[in-house]
């Protein structure tokens, strides 16, 4: 069978992903009055670690690879935050998302802060010895910085729950002790938590169904388009179509593909359990493959849900959107200028702090349990993520509507005057 997998590439680079988040951090923080001692204290991260990893391959060659890891605040608990594994991802971008983890903590109200790891590599391209040793390697590198009481990473893009096992076994060996709670998203034979891994789609899906809820409509028969066809994108789409919603456009790294009628959501998922992504899904006739993968954001929809990577919607293609929900899958996947315009069109932008937050809030509950030494039910697991992403939604609306502001602006102002409170409190050691 032909393949019509394109080569890997970055969604658009217009903006810097570090430059996005400061600009939404200084929007919100003027609703708080906060003082320049205030902003200089939670604003910037406050450790940036740049390493070099040199790696055995299995030819004996010896590959050295970039690694980064930040920590962008502690002050209500310990950092949190994946670890990357991609061929091109930046410094610029790895600061970005560890200060998003520290506002997304903060914003469903957990006791953790934000860091974020990556390593430059296409997990494509290496054995699963390769993949093992470069893990580890980076773990044992940064094994002072991480700990369930200072740094607990979890996977992200390219890292999976056999990688979080490997990190695991590499701190327990070192500190001689079985300690789990040093990462999260681990398979849950060693220590993992029920519901980890559909975790942040179903955190998607709750804060989806509350902006239904309070637009006056509900799941059912909704048109719903999906970028991005991974852990994020695929559990979105299997849950609302499980919930009678009509996916009708999803796409991945080989491209897009429509179906007015709706998509077969557990075809497809079986069709990338097969054939790793989704090239060729169109022959069959499942579905009709777009010209251009960017064409999903234009299709007509009622919601539209970017689970890709950063900067997916800019200023260049935003004017297509139709879709009168977003709701935000990835992190940064709105460029600050396509926002201000589809915020004008009036268009109901659920902010990624919150929408995408179910992932760090299960991987909470997972820390919760390794530390008690005792596992819950699914339905444990379940209720408890669901009490929380309501609960954040709920304040995150109730502030937009006080402050007349958009949600991203609400859910930054919820997450940031707790971050401040939490600065102000503790005080500086010093
Ligand atoms: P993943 O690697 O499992 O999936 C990424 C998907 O995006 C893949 O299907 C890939 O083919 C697709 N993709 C890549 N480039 C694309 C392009 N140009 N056009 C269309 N699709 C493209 O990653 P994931 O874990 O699903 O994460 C996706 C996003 O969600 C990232 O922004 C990540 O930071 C964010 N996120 C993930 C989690 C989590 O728990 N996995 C939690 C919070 C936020």
């Amino acid at each position: 069978m032909a393949s019509n997998a394109a080569k890997p590439k970055r969604l658009y680079q217009t903006i810097s992903s570090v430059e996005n988040a400061y600009q939404q951090f200084d929007r919100a923080a003027k609703f708080l009055d906060l003082t320049p001692n205030q902003i200089a204290v939670i604003k910037a991260p406050r450790r940036v670690v740049d390493l070099q990893l040199p790696v055995r391959m299995d030819n004996g060659d010896i590959r050295v690879f970039q690694g980064y890891l930040v920590q962008h605040n502690i002050g209500r608990g310990p950092a949190k935050g994946g670890i990357r594994f991609h061929p091109q991802v930046s410094l610029d971008e790895v600061k970005a998302l560890a200060f998003w983890m520290t506002y997304k903590c903060a914003v469903v109200n957990i006791p953790m802060g934000g860091a974020k790891g990556a390593v430059l590599c296409d997990p494509k391209q290496h054995t699963t010895g390769e993949i093992e040793r470069i893990s580890r390697r980076y773990f044992s590198d940064l094994i002072e910085l991480f700990g369930p009481d200072r740094n607990v990473p979890a996977p992200d893009v390219g890292t999976n729950p056999q990688i979080m096992a490997w990190f695991m076994d590499t701190y327990s060996m070192h500190k001689r002790d079985f300690l789990p709670a040093v990462v999260t998203g681990k398979p849950l034979e060693v220590g993992g938590s029920k519901a980890r891994l559909q975790s942040t789609g179903a955190g998607v899906v709750h804060c989806v169904r509350s902006a239904l809820q309070h637009l006056g409509t509900n799941v059912n028969g909704c048109r719903v388009a999906i970028q991005g066809f991974g852990n994020v994108g695929s559990n979105v789409a299997k849950l609302l179509w499980d919930q009678g919603a009509k996916i009708v456009a999803v796409s991945d790294i080989s491209g897009a593909y429509s179906n007015k009628k709706g998509i077969d959501i557990s075809a497809a998922l079986e069709h990338v359990q097969r054939h790793r992504d989704l090239s060729g899904f169109e022959q069959g006739g499942a579905a009709d493959k777009l010209e251009d993968a960017e064409q999903l954001l234009h299709v007509d929809t009622d919601i539209l849900i970017p689970a890709a990577l950063e900067n997916a919607i800019t200023a260049q293609n935003v004017s297509g959107v139709k879709a009168r929900i977003i709701a935000e899958g990835a992190n940064g996947p709105i460029t600050p200028d396509a926002d201000q315009v589809l915020q004008e069109k009036g268009a109901f932008i659920i902010p990624d702090i919150l929408c995408n937050a179910g992932g760090v809030t299960v991987s909470y509950l997972e820390w919760v349990q390794n530390r008690m030494g005792y596992y819950w039910q699914l339905e444990r697991v379940q209720a408890e993520l669901s009490t929380i992403m309501h609960a954040a939604f709920k304040s995150v609306l109730e502030t937009a509507e006080r402050h007349d502001c958009s949600l991203r602006m609400a859910a930054y102002i919820c997450a940031i005057r707790r971050v401040t409170q939490a600065a102000e409190l503790r005080g500086l050691y010093a």
